[in-house]
């Protein structure tokens, strides 16, 4: 998702690397194709030598390429690589020949590191017994697909003008399925600019891509890019209306080209070879057994791709040697004069290498899409503008506002978590650079997190949202972050946490601290030795950790390993939260309950369920922001006077943390810090106080005057607490007459502050508009 990388042209999968190191191999299996898309680079460029190869793969050439990968694995301690079965079309090899191909890969490379096998395909032969085989050895594959039908049918159609897309909807339908959607690694879609940007991303949005990537269609100097009318730059303005519509839509699909510039922008990394300035990692076996360089230089001469290197007589050592691929590993250094001096080079990289090519000058030229590419980087980087009051605002119209009144329902709670988690990846290519400015390598765990979030974006997506990685991933990613270099190995714990949840084979060393392993998400690991890295082997079903000879087999989630102690989890009608008692990220204002005992840990968990069958009959409205935002909570030290206490964590979104509590009043407490939550979630996106502005305020609830923005917090805060008493007087019963007393008080304190707030001058008019729903709320309760 971060990681640097290069991709086969009709392939949809990244790839991590190390500069003299390979994780990516792409095998030509069959070198036919039952298409003949009129802009496939295979048979329609320059480079004819497809007509010299034999169409399928032969036994020995699998078994030699499966083996050089292992050989140049393991002398490198490769931590995992990826193996594209692609073509002309893989699923053309058949079923058995397909099976014994899986079979020769995975008893080669498996034993040797992580592996992870993809196929990029058409889609037209894709079968159930052939997902099904797909599925039996854990595949994942990409299908090729131009947008809806008129845009297909433009390039993708059999050698008798027949149109493909009914026969590629089916296999996407396919791949959709409960029993197939683990295959489905997203759609590839060669742009054209003389279709409709906004028909083309409906038509893949619709087929629920977990990735879509988005090809310029390859074009030299030589052989120009098509530009209708002799417009300057279709391709921005084509990517600029397709940004706009993801933008709008909340970024849910995972664009890889957009979240690479976004991530470059930021100094990270880029997921794909078509920009940034990352190394090219990237090697192909051609049906023949001859190594290759990227299928996207087939655009630029008739054997431009052609090492003069095979499976049988080299080893990937010796290819890398080769002096197309080095010239690739030298970042800025390999762009010619115009790029090194361009604004953006950082994000764009001079574009895709094979794009710089002209008869004359080779590469060392911009790209031939050069003037499309500075003007939408341009247009995307005024877009992300932190300038203004609304930040590139994921959140759809109307979640604010809603958010804002008090409440959110379950569509704007949804808009929000995922802004959040967007939010927190886009921390991680920072941390990384950070780390690696402090002399830290981390980029085993960073490329084993990149192939847990390719192959299981469920298991990523779980880790990434637990509420301490952002808060880690936070402290981590400032310009001058300085919080000592051993931190940056929590990096590690995340990847490992993310890879067990996933299944995913991999060995990686993290960190202890003081004697345990913190595994976030999923529990701590007692181990042998105070500090430093503990190896961790990772197995399908669990993991085993070798610390100073002792070693600790957990088959994941068994709650009976001797050292072993899962993170407690309650789950009750709907709510699926842990009791957070470990994670070394969890800082609070408030003094931090130690790892609990079993029978206090009980007594969390009952309190937990009280408070929440409280909230439910008491406050319904706060259920889909609690039960879909809130992950954690951590229990605080008793204080001695018996004071309940609770906090929040700027950037812990998702968790808070309080005292332990009868559970009416714990109720009140998850609902008031969890307003906290939301506001600071609402921050991330808007810019609500002008930060000119540094009067303080003075509050009812606070002997001390308090900054702006710390009174718009206790506003919205205490809004949803009078709203819990509000609600609790209306019910009756007993205590009916305090709970008057409460909501009367609550009122009255939130509503002179959110006078003196709209007095201060000091909101802008994002914060002016969420007092706005504040006081309106406020107004339908007092009428
Ligand atoms: S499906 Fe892919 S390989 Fe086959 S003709 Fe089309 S672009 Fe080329
Ligand atoms: S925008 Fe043009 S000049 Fe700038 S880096 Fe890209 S290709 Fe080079």
């Amino acid at each position: 998702m971060w990681r640097r990388s290069t991709r086969p042209s009709d392939a949809s999968m990244g790839v991590g690397m190390a500069s003299d190191t390979i994780s990516q191999y792409v095998l030509k299996v069959h070198s036919r194709c039952d298409l003949a898309c009129d802009h496939c680079y295979v048979y329609e460029n320059v480079d004819q030598s497809w007509r010299q190869r034999p169409h399928v793969m032969s036994d020995d050439t699998v078994r030699a390429a499966a083996a050089r990968i292992a050989q140049h694995a393991a002398a490198h301690g490769v931590g995992a690589v990826r193996v594209v079965l692609h073509g002309g079309e893989p699923l053309l090899v058949g079923r058995g020949r397909l099976r014994s191909m899986l079979e020769t890969l995975r008893a080669t490379i498996a034993p040797v590191t992580g592996l992870s096998l993809r196929m990029q395909s058409n889609g037209v032969l894709l079968t159930e017994p052939m997902c099904e085989l797909l599925a039996e050895f854990g595949v994942r594959v990409g299908i090729s697909l131009d947008g809806d039908r008129a845009a297909n049918d433009r390039h993708r159609r059999y050698a008798n003008g027949a149109s493909s897309h009914r026969a590629v909807l089916r296999a996407l339908e396919l791949l959709r399925t409960p029993a197939f959607r683990a295959a489905y690694a997203g759609i590839l879609c060669t742009v054209d600019v003389r279709n409709d940007p906004d028909v083309v991303y409906e038509a893949l949005r619709d087929q629920q891509p977990p990735r879509l990537d988005l090809l310029l269609p390859h074009a030299t100097w030589d052989d120009p890019p098509l530009r209708p009318e002799g417009a300057p730059a279709p391709y921005a303005q084509w990517l600029g209306r397709v940004f706009e519509r993801w933008l709008a839509d909340g970024q849910r699909i995972d664009i890889r080209l957009f979240e690479s510039l976004i991530s470059t922008r930021a100094g990270g990394p880029s997921a794909t070879e078509s920009v940034g300035l990352d190394p090219a990692d990237l090697l192909v076996v051609e049906t023949d057994g001859a190594w290759e360089q990227a299928d996207s230089l087939k655009a630029a001469f008739d054997g431009a791709p052609a090492t003069g290197l095979n499976v049988f007589d080299h080893a990937v050592d010796e290819v890398v040697l080769h002096p197309g691929i080095a010239d690739r590993q030298r970042g800025m250094e390999g762009l010619c004069a115009t790029c090194r001096s361009c604004p953006v080079v950082r994000q764009c990289g001079g574009g895709l290498y094979a794009h710089r090519y002209r008869t004359g000058t080779g590469f060392d030229n911009p790209s031939a899409y050069c003037a499309d590419l500075k003007e939408f980087i341009e247009h995307m980087n005024a877009r992300l503008s932190t300038q203004d009051d609304a930040r590139p605002a994921p959140l759809p119209e109307g979640v604010l506002d809603e958010i804002s009144a008090g409440y959110g329902d379950e569509e704007a709670i949804r808009h929000l978590v995922a802004a959040e988690l967007m939010f927190t990846k886009s921390l991680f290519p920072r941390v990384y650079e950070n780390a690696r400015r402090a002399g830290v390598d981390t980029s085993e765990a960073w490329d084993l997190l990149n192939d847990v979030a390719d192959r299981d974006p469920a298991a990523f997506r779980a880790v990434l949202a637990h509420p301490y990685v952002r808060a880690w991933a936070a402290e981590h990613v400032a310009d001058d972050a300085s919080p000592g270099g051993s931190s940056y190995g929590y990096l590690r714990a995340i990847a490992a946490a993310a890879a067990i949840r996933a299944g995913y084979a991999a060995t990686v060393a993290v960190p202890a601290w003081d004697g345990r392993v913190y595994l976030p998400t999923l529990g701590t690991l007692a181990v042998s030795r105070a500090a430093g890295m503990v190896k961790m082997s990772i197995a399908e079903k669990g993991f085993v950790a070798y610390a100073d000879g002792g070693v600790s087999a957990v088959p994941a989630f068994d709650t009976t390993v001797p050292g072993w102690r899962p993170t407690r989890r309650v789950e009750t009608a709907g709510l699926s939260i842990v009791i957070e008692d470990a994670d070394p990220y969890r800082k609070h204002k408030w003094p931090l309950e130690p790892p609990l005992d079993d029978q206090t840990g009980e007594a969390w968990r009952d309190a937990i369920i009280g408070a929440w069958d409280c909230i439910q009959r008491e406050a319904p409205a706060y259920v889909p922001g609690l039960r879909l935002g809130l992950r954690a909570v951590v229990p605080l030290r008793a204080d001695p006077a018996g004071k309940l206490q609770s906090s929040t964590a700027l950037h812990a979104f998702g968790s808070i943390a309080a005292t332990l509590a009868q559970p009416r009043a714990l109720a009140v407490m998850m609902v008031h810090e969890f307003q906290h939550n939301k506001l600071n979630a609402l921050l991330d996106w808007y810019r609500l106080v002008d930060n000119r502005y540094v009067e303080p305020i003075k509050v009812a609830w606070r002997d001390d005057p308090r900054p702006v923005l710390g009174v718009l917090h206790g506003v919205y805060a205490h809004l949803a607490v009078a709203d819990v008493w509000r609600l609790r007087a209306r019910r009756g019963g007993p205590d009916q007459a305090e709970a008057h007393a409460q909501f009367e008080k609550y009122l009255q304190d939130t509503r002179v502050a959110s006078e003196k707030l709209a007095a201060s001058g000091a909101l802008t008019s994002a914060g002016a508009a969420v007092l706005a729903q504040i006081v309106k709320t406020l107004d339908h309760w007092r009428d």
